[in-house]
C-alpha cells in the first residue's frame, strides 16, 4: 500500500480523498492557490505546499508545479480528483515518468475515451449498444443530411471534440439540417479546433443512467450499479440517485453489462463511469438504452453508489493504484436501500444563478445526511472557482424515505451571507412529479419558476423576521419560546428556535401592523390572530437576526425608521420599539439630507439609525442622548424645505 499521497484539487473532494487516506494511515499532501491559503483541504492534510496564484490555469491546472510539489515531500502518489487535471493523459503521462503513482486509469484508456466519435466506435466493436446515428467519415453536408433524414428527426448534431455541453445542435425538421450544421461546425471548429461531428437520433424523454465501474491491474472489472442523474440544470447535473427508479433486474444487468464491456475494451483499471441515455417514454428498456460517454475518473456522485453498496470507493482507488486486487468480487456486492445526493451551490437563484462569493458566516443545518462539504463556518467562497461547495447524501430503505430526509436536510440548510441553491433543490426534491419518479433531463426547464423560491418575501417570512427579531428583544438571546402563552422553554439545541406570538405583540402597533426589515427592505404585515405554532429558526448576528425558510436564509432586522407611508411623508421620526436613545446626532433647524442619520437608538442590544426620510429641515427633536423611550415616542420631526 501507498504510504503517503498528494491531493491535485482543492474543496469538497480533497476533503473527502483526505478523510480516507487518513483512515488508511497514508500521509496526504493539499496544494493550494493563494486564494485557498486558509482553505479547509489546506488544514486537514498532513503538509500543504503553495502553487501559485489563484486563477487554477496558474495553479490547480499546472502540472509540472504539482509534480514538482510531490517531489518535494517525498509524496508517492498523486489523487487528481475530478476536474482539473483528472483526465489529462498528458498529465498521468508526466506524473508516471516522474515516478510517482497515478491514482487513475492508464491515459491510453484515457485517450480512448476522449473524442465522442471514436469512443462510440470502440463500444461498437465491443457490443455495447450506442445510440443510433452516423458516425462515418464523410462530412460533406448534402451526405451528413441524407444520413439525417434517414435517421430520422428531431436529431442532435455533435462536435466529436465537443465537451461541457458545447458543439450540440438540435435539429427538429429536415429544412433546418444545413443551418444548423454550419453553425455547429463554426462553434466546434472555434471551441475545440476540430469540426468534425456526429449524428444522433435525439432522444425524446431522455433520462440519463450512469454505471459505476472499476477494473484493477490483474483484469478484474466489476460494476457497482447504476446511478439516475436526470435531474440537471443546463446539462449539469443536480440531483443524483441509486439505484434508477423503475429499473427492473433484467435491465440493471443488461446495462451493467454492457458497461463491464465497455470499461474491458479499454483495459480500464481504477474508477470510471459508464453514461448512458435512456428513452423513458415508456420507461426504462433494455432495448432503450445507448452508450453516450466515459468518464475516466472519480465522479461528483459517487457518494450515492458508496452509500447503497457500503465500499468507499477513494479506498478502492488507492488499493488499486497499490497494484492491490479489487476489494470485492462482483457476485460480493448487492443494493442496500436507496441513496440520494443533492448538490449545495453557492449561487443566487433569485438571480438566474449567479454565483454568490462572500464570507460564511453561518454554514450549518444538517442532521441524518453524509455532509462532503469543501468550507467550513467562518470561512470564505471565493470568484475563482467551482461555486459547489457541498454534497447533501441521504440513505433510507426506500426512495420515499431519502428524498424525504434529504429534502428536509435542504430545507434546513441554514447558509448566511452567501446564497445558496438550497431553497431550489428543496422545491425540487418536494414536487410531486419528482416523488413520483416522473424525471427526465427536461424536468428543471419545464417546472422552471416554480422551483426558484419567491422574489419578495412571504407574507409568512416577514411573519417569521418579525417573531424573530422581537423575541430577541424579550430575551436578549436565543431562546425558545412558547407559541401560546410565550413562558421560556429554555434553550434549544441547535441554533435558535423561537415560536412567538408573544413576538407580534411586542412588535405591532395599535394598528396591529407588524413591521420589519429584511435584507435591509422594509416590510409590513397583518398580526394573525391564530397565527399556527410554525417554528421560527433564527440566528443573532451583528445586525440583526437570520431566518431560514425552507433553506433561504435571510437578515430581519429593526426598521430603521418607524410608521406607514403617512408617518413617513409626514417626517415624524418615532421609536420603533422601547428602546434608549443612544445619540442625537442634528440640532434643531438644522438642514439635514434624505439619507442621513439624525436619532441613534438602541433597543434588543441593536443599534438603529434613523434617517431622514427626504432633503428638509429638523423641526422638531424630542428627548436626549441617554434617555430611554417607549415605542411610538417622537424622536424628530423633518420638514420639508421652503
Ligand atoms: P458533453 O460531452 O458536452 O457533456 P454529452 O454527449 O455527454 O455532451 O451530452 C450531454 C447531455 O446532453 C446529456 O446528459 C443529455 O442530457 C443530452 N443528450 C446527449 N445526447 C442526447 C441525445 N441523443 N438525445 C437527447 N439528449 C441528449
Amino acid at each position: 500500500m501507498i504510504e503517503s499521497l498528494l491531493i491535485a484539487n482543492r474543496g469538497e473532494i480533497a476533503c473527502r480523498i483526505i478523510r480516507t487516506a487518513r483512515k488508511l494511515g497514508i500521509r496526504t499532501v493539499a496544494v493550494y492557490s493563494d486564494a485557498d491559503a486558509h482553505a479547509l483541504h489546506v488544514r486537514m492534510a498532513d503538509e500543504a505546499v503553495a502553487i501559485g496564484p489563484a486563477p487554477a490555469r496558474e495553479s490547480y491546472l499546472v502540472g509540472d508545479r504539482i509534480i514538482a510539489a510531490a517531489k518535494e515531500t517525498g509524496a508517492e502518489a498523486i489523487h487528481p480528483g475530478y476536474g482539473f487535471l483528472s483526465e489529462n493523459a498528458d498529465f498521468a503521462e508526466a506524473v508516471t515518468a516522474a515516478g510517482i503513482v497515478w491514482v487513475g486509469p492508464k491515459p491510453s484508456s484515457i485517450r480512448a475515451m476522449g473524442l465522442k466519435d471514436a469512443a462510440k466506435k470502440l463500444m461498437q466493436e465491443a457490443g455495447v449498444p450506442t445510440t443510433p446515428g452516423y458516425l462515418g467519415e464523410d462530412q460533406r453536408p448534402e451526405h451528413l443530411k441524407a444520413e439525417a433524414d434517414t435517421i430520422g428527426y428531431p436529431v442532435l448534431i455533435k462536435a466529436v471534440a465537443g465537451g461541457g455541453g458545447k458543439g450540440m445542435r438540435k435539429v427538429e425538421a429536415s429544412a433546418d439540417f444545413l443551418d444548423a450544421l454550419a453553425s455547429c461546425q463554426r462553434e466546434a471548429a472555434s471551441s475545440f479546433g476540430d469540426d468534425r461531428v456526429l449524428i444522433e437520433k435525439y432522444i425524446l424523454s431522455p433520462r440519463h443512467i450512469e454505471v459505476q465501474v472499476f477494473g484493477d491491474e490483474h483484469g478484474n472489472v466489476v460494476h457497482l450499479f447504476e446511478r439516475d442523474c436526470s435531474l440537471q440544470r443546463r446539462h449539469q447535473k443536480v440531483i443524483e440517485e441509486a439505484p434508477a427508479p423503475g429499473m427492473d433486474e433484467a435491465t440493471r444487468e443488461a446495462v451493467c453489462g454492457a458497461a463491464v464491456k465497455a470499461a474491458k475494451a479499454v483495459d480500464y483499471v481504477g474508477a470510471g463511469t459508464i453514461e448512458f441515455i435512456a428513452d423513458a417514454s415508456e420507461g426504462l428498456r433494455a432495448d432503450r438504452i445507448w452508450f453516450m460517454e466515459m468518464n475516466t475518473r472519480l465522479q461528483v456522485e459517487h457518494p450515492v453508489t458508496e452509500s447503497i453498496t457500503g465500499q468507499d470507493l477513494v479506498e478502492w482507488q488507492l488499493r488499486v493504484a497499490s497494484g492491490e486486487a479489487l476489494p470485492k468480487r462482483q457476485d460480493e456486492l448487492a443494493i442496500d436501500g436507496w441513496a440520494m445526493e443533492a448538490r449545495i451551490y453557492a449561487e443566487d437563484p433569485a438571480k438566474g444563478f449567479l454565483p454568490s462569493i462572500g464570507p460564511l458566516t453561518i454554514y450549518r443545518g444538517w442532521d441524518d445526511v453524509r455532509v462532503d462539504s469543501g468550507v467550513e463556518e467562518g470561512g470564505q467562497v471565493t470568484p475563482f472557482y467551482d461555486p459547489m461547495i457541498a454534497k447533501l447524501i441521504a440513505h433510507e430503505a426506500t426512495r420515499e424515505a431519502a428524498a424525504e430526509v434529504l429534502a428536509e436536510a435542504c430545507a434546513a440548510t441554514d447558509i448566511w451571507p452567501v446564497r445558496t441553491n438550497a431553497p431550489f433543490l428543496w422545491r425540487a426534491l418536494d414536487h410531486e412529479d419528482f416523488r413520483a419518479a416522473r424525471i427526465d433531463t427536461g424536468f428543471i426547464e419545464r417546472h422552471g419558476d416554480s422551483l426558484l423560491p419567491p422574489a419578495e418575501p412571504t407574507e409568512d417570512m416577514v411573519l417569521q423576521a418579525a417573531a424573530a427579531i422581537a423575541v430577541q428583544e424579550a430575551h436578549g438571546e436565543p431562546t425558545m419560546v412558547d407559541a401560546v402563552d410565550g413562558s421560556l422553554l429554555g434553550k434549544p439545541e441547535r441554533g435558535s428556535v423561537w415560536r412567538s406570538l408573544m413576538g407580534f405583540r411586542a412588535n405591532a402597533g395599535a394598528d396591529r401592523r407588524i413591521r420589519v426589515e429584511i435584507d435591509g427592505k422594509p416590510y409590513e404585515a397583518e398580526l394573525p390572530r391564530d397565527w399556527e405554532k410554525a417554528p421560527v429558526i433564527g440566528e443573532p448576528v451583528d445586525d440583526g437576526v437570520v431566518v431560514n425558510d425552507d433553506g433561504l436564509s435571510f437578515l430581519a432586522s429593526v426598521p430603521r425608521y418607524h410608521g406607514d407611508t403617512a408617518g413617513i411623508s409626514d417626517g415624524a421620526l418615532t421609536a420603533p420599539m422601547p428602546g434608549r436613545v443612544v445619540s442625537v446626532e442634528v440640532a434643531k433647524g438644522d438642514k439635514v439630507a434624505k439619507g442621513q442619520r439624525i436619532v441613534v437608538i438602541e433597543a434588543m442590544k441593536m443599534e438603529q439609525a434613523l434617517i431622514a426620510p427626504f432633503d428638509g429641515i429638523v423641526a422638531e427633536l424630542g428627548p436626549q442622548a441617554g434617555a430611554q423611550v417607549s415605542e411610538g415616542t417622537l424622536l424628530a420631526r423633518i420638514e420639508p424645505e421652503g
